[in-house]
């Protein structure tokens, strides 16, 4: 059985006390690794670690830094295949879609900020003929970063590549439902050749490993993303100890389709934006509401299109939606499905396991993308983040009442909006609550633009030159003249 280490000071180690979990296939259900249990004391080695690597990291050249940044994305294109076939076996995602999104984000997260740093700017404040003040923007030391399941190396690299490019070492702590990109990462890094320390990795549970991460009196800074109730852990122990942090957590997304939208195309995204990745993205815009003089139309081509779905095996190229991460998380997501029909809603499609599964797949968590109407936006199942392949569908009349209802959750990260009104989609987006929207599209990222969300959604922005910003701290020069 494989066993996967962590990776400290350029090391791949054991765990101090010898403890392992299993890593589990969630299209299969069977044990596909055993996984380092990391503990107090592995965090404790690492930030040793990064604290010894860091006086030298910091002082070397951006454009030796950017270097070896660009080799390891370069790295990670050269086992692109590899890669593709671990997450996907990992989290259960259909290959095409890590071929497609998870892989390549990884690159260009690593190419961004190896460029960003060579061309990074600093203000200047001159008062008249009295004084200079500049800004020094440095590095803050050893990050924490702690990162989810549901986009394994897509998340972590957004979170090394910035921290590293700008002069911070760093130790990341992936989810331990997905640790085998970030340990294969681990090994590129070390063949690109960054200096030992400057990257390690930490496998092992949230609360152990995460929290000692967090609680860790050498490390000033902390980026999370995950579930909203861990951020508010994390916030609470990190607080006392005043940490920079910046916290990436759930969202309930609306997606409005106006009457004056192209139907077909709203259709085909809004089938992407409820459906990939299983539901798992938490961009994915999990509350849809139709103008109402279209709703039956697009109803009808949107179940049309949810039903025929290929759910299956996640290595076929061909499968559109895969298996859910963990049999408990199937549990919940199902839930839901029972919560809808509690409150009075109605499911037209989906609720339960596909028929159709091969053998090889029957001890794995699979959902067939389901279809909720009925619900008013106070429910459970339209407040609460699902993260699955469930979405509901509500009619509502006027661009006041769709920015309401919109607006009804706590959560405050995405919305997508579908009209071909330009001024309604300026109306409309500056009222929305979050931190994104997409006005006919959804997902599309451009890496400089500032990402976050608002409400329990989260606390500061990551992205482009907010990310160099989160990752250094700002200090003022005053030379008198
Ligand atoms: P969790 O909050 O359960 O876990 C996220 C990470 O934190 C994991 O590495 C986890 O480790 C670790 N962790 C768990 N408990 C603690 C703790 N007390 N202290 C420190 N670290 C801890 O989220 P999920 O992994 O379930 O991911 C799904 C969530 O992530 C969803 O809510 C989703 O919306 C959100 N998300 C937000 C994004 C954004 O950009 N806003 C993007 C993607 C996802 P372990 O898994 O080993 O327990």
């Amino acid at each position: 059985m494989k066993r996967v280490f962590h990776y400290i000071g350029g090391e791949f180690r054991p765990p101090s006390a010898g403890n392992y979990l299993e890593d589990l296939d969630p299209a299969t259900g069977e044990v596909i690794a055993e996984v380092a249990d990391g503990d107090a004391t592995d965090i404790d080695a690492a930030v040793a670690a990064a604290s010894r690597a860091f006086p030298s990291w910091r002082r070397t050249p951006a454009e030796e830094r950017s270097s070896l940044l660009m080799r390891l994305a370069d790295l990670i294109e050269e086992n692109f295949e590899e890669l593709a076939a671990l997450e996907s076996l990992d989290s259960g995602k259909p290959i095409a879609l890590a071929r497609r999104l998870d892989v390549p984000r990884a690159v260009r997260n690593f190419r961004f900020f190896a460029t960003a740093i060579l061309h990074a700017e600093t203000k200047c404040h001159p008062m008249d003929d009295r004084a200079l003040n500049y800004t020094l923007r440095q590095p803050v030391g050893v990050a924490g970063l702690i990162s989810p399941w549901n986009l394994p190396l897509y998340l972590l690299t957004w979170k090394v590549a910035p921290a590293v490019a700008a002069g911070n070492c760093c130790v990341a702590k992936p989810s331990e439902l997905t640790p085998l990109t970030a340990n294969r990462l681990a090994e590129l890094a070390r063949e690109a050749g960054f200096p030992p320390g400057v990257i390690n990795v930490v496998q092992g549970r949230g609360a152990g490993a995460g929290r000692a991460l967090t609680a860790h009196p050498d490390v000033p800074l902390i980026s999370f993303t995950g579930g909203t109730r861990t951020g508010a852990d994390v916030m609470a122990l990190a607080g006392p100890l005043f940490k920079k942090v910046s916290l990436e957590l759930g969202g309930k997304n609306p997606n409005i389709v106006f009457a004056d939208a192209d139907l077909e195309e709203a259709v085909a995204t809004s089938i992407s934006s409820s459906f990939s990745n299983q539901g798992e993205i938490c961009l994915c815009g999990s509350r849809i509401f139709v103008e109402r003089t279209i709703y039956d139309d697009f109803l009808a081509r949107f179940l049309d299109r949810a039903k025929k779905l290929e759910v299956g095996d996640p290595q076929d190229p061909s499968t559109e939606v895969g298996a859910l991460i963990s049999e408990a998380h199937l549990r919940k997501v199902s839930g839901y499905v029972a919560l809808a029909r509690e409150e009075g809603g109605e499911v037209l499609c989906g609720g339960k396991r596909p028929t159709s599964l091969p053998e090889r797949l029957r001890g794995g968590w699979f959902l067939e993308p389901t279809v909720v109407t009925g619900l008013d936006c106070s429910r459970r199942v339209m407040q609460e983040e699902i993260f699955g392949p469930v979405v509901t569908v509500t009619p509502f009349d006027t661009p006041d009442e769709a920015v309401a209802f919109a607006n009804s959750s706590r959560y405050g990260l995405s919305a997508s909006v579908w009209t071909r009104d330009l001024g309604k989609a300026h109306r409309v987006a500056a009222a929305i609550e979050c931190g994104t929207v997409w006005v006919n599209t959804w997902l599309l990222r451009d890496l400089r633009v500032p990402f976050g969300g608002m409400k329990e959604s989260g606390v500061g922005r990551e992205g482009g030159f907010e990310s160099l910003d989160f990752f250094t701290e700002a200090k003022n020069v005053c030379i008198k003249l």
